[in-house]
């Protein structure tokens, strides 16, 4: 199936109230994991590279991976950029054919996010390609945290209206109170659900929902059993997850996972075979081990058959 774009995916998404995954990617091990998983679940998925991605491997080469894979199998893929923060950077995506791309300008004053988003927007969809924006900042936050701090973080479904009308974005990351990473929380992952049913309500579009890996318990278990160190290693619960597809988010981002159950699949195999010094048996079962994770990740969104009719 041809690449599609990222608001053909995430339109119906929207429309039935279930989320994608958006699995990020660096190397041709990932991105057949992601998408064998999805192609065997019959799900849509989006497939992004992160700036430090395409540095490592090049917006071309990223691209004609996706593109020789998607060749091979029936479900929508887009492939998206993850926070793109400078101009440079989103030209380059979209010269090398990225069907989506995030423009991340939320660290500057919401004017000037507007600005910068609009003019990627402008951009973008005169190329047929969809725009993600991010609005507040994403932190994660704790039960003791005030009003008024809550406020400062989070994003404000009002402007957040404001922000899509002047912009004309095609999907919009609310900061909702989760946050990147392997150590998100000392506490217990917090989403503020009633923020997020808010924005969904006024901007009637499909969300994303960042710092969302789940940092399962067994496969931190098994990486640090083989000797990794990942002491206080927190993510987002299942529980957690699940509520925030009901109050409306439609794509959600995990890199995490995926590489945890990359380092815990290399230790196993590079401490049980020493002598071992074929790269594909020492790769494969990583490989084995994301489709793993990305197949529970898909039927937990609720996108496992979607692409079947
Ligand atoms: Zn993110």
């Amino acid at each position: 199936m041809p690449l599609t774009t990222g608001i053909e995916i995430l339109k119906r998404a929207h429309e039935e109230n279930y989320a994608v995954g958006a699995f990020n990617f660096n190397n041709m091990e990932t991105l057949q994991a992601i998408l064998e998983a999805a192609d065997e679940l019959e799900a849509p998925v989006i497939v992004e590279a992160s700036e430090g991605a395409v540095k490592y491997a090049g917006a071309d080469m990223l691209y004609h991976m996706v593109q020789a894979l998607v060749r091979e199998i029936s479900v929508p893929v887009a492939l998206h950029l993850d926070h793109g923060k400078d101009f440079g950077l989103i030209m380059t995506a979209l010269r090398a054919g990225f069907t989506s791309v995030m423009i991340d300008a939320s660290a500057f004053p919401f004017e000037e996010n507007v600005r910068q988003t609009k003019r990627i927007v402008d951009i973008a969809h005169a190329m047929g390609v969809s725009v993600e924006a991010e609005l507040g900042t994403l932190k994660g936050i704790e039960d003791n945290v005030s009003v008024d701090e809550r406020d400062a973080t989070l994003v404000n479904p009002q402007k957040a209206v404001t922000f899509v009308k002047e912009t004309g974005i095609d999907y919009l990351a609310p900061a909702v109170g989760t946050s990147h990473g392997a150590f998100k929380y000392k506490g217990e992952s917090k989403i503020d659900y009633e923020r997020l049913k808010e924005v969904k309500k006024l901007t009637n579009m499909p969300l994303v929902l960042h710092g969302a890996s789940g940092v399962p318990e067994e496969l931190v278990k098994k990486a640090e059993q083989y000797g990794a160190r990942l002491e206080g290693a927190k993510g987002v619960s299942d529980e957690v997850l699940k509520e925030a597809v009901v109050c409306g988010i439609n794509k959600v981002n995990a890199d995490t996972d995926l590489r945890i159950a990359t380092v815990g699949a290399l230790r196993e195999v590079l401490a049980e075979n020493p002598r071992e010094i074929d790269p594909r048996k020492i790769l494969g079962p990583a490989r084995e081990a994301m489709k793993d994770v990305v197949k529970s990740r898909i039927t937990l969104l609720g996108s496992a058959g979607k692409a079947s009719r």
